[in-house]
């Protein structure tokens, strides 16, 4: 169980399950020569894909490349049911960074199958999530700068105006399928430059001047040890 934390304090809710949305945003359909849906593609990734990105991040060293997805977080605040884009305005109660951890060679191989992407996409520790600042902070949902850097080096920077799917209109979708309770977060689509990790490497995370994150990448056995 993994309860997230908002404002320095931790919430009152653990996280329940994770919302995902896939190609939100077109450059990076473009990269994997994936057509922009018609319809937002929809996921979820079960609580206990959900860790502390702060926290050395343990990744699967036997089954592929793990990709990173750097993607804006919503932690949701108030019980959202076929919500309407009001609705889910009063109900935010943070924004935070998530990666969407994703077995790629794993992805490719169920893709081409058309089976599932669970196995890919909702494993264990699946979900590395950023402490939350306040959704009060938020004055435009579509205009919020982010960026991973790898090893020094740039991997992904994005803007939120570049979403396919708004964020308050793609939550409202998400509820007509999935009712949305406090706790759950919601992952809003990686921008370019997704690519694989290798133990070893450190991350550095960013988004606005509210949050910063470091981490580093350690193989399993590594993270158990030092528990
Ligand atoms: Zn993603």
């Amino acid at each position: 169980m993994f309860t997230p934390s908002l404002d320095g304090a931790p919430f009152s809710s653990p996280v329940g399950k994770i919302v995902c949305v896939g190609r939100n945003y077109a450059a990076h359909a473009a990269e994997l020569n994936n057509p922009v849906p018609d319809t937002p593609v929809l996921f979820i990734k079960p609580a206990d894909a959900a860790c502390d990105l702060q926290a050395p991040l343990s990744i699967p060293l036997s089954q592929g490349d793990v990709h990173h997805e750097l993607e804006v977080a919503v932690l949701i605040g108030k019980r959202l049911q076929k919500a309407s884009e009001a609705e889910v305005s009063g109900a935010l109660a943070g924004v935070g960074l998530g990666l969407d951890l994703t077995l790629r060679d794993v992805q490719s191989v169920l893709k081409e199958k058309g089976l599932p992407w669970e196995r890919a996409k909702a494993f264990d520790g699946s979900c590395p999530l950023s402490p939350f600042v306040s959704a009060a902070r938020v004055s435009d949902w579509q205009n919020l700068n982010f960026s991973l850097h790898r090893n020094g080096a740039q991997q992904q920077s994005g803007n939120s105006a570049d979403m396919l799917n708004p964020v308050l209109s793609l939550i409202a979708h998400m509820s007509h399928s999935f009712t949305l309770n406090p706790g759950d977060v919601v992952m809003t689509g990686t921008p370019p430059g997704v690519g694989p990790l290798n133990v070893g490497d450190s991350l550095e995370l960013a988004l606005e001047d509210w949050i910063a994150v470091t981490t580093e990448v350690v193989s399993p056995q590594a993270s158990e040890k030092s528990l």
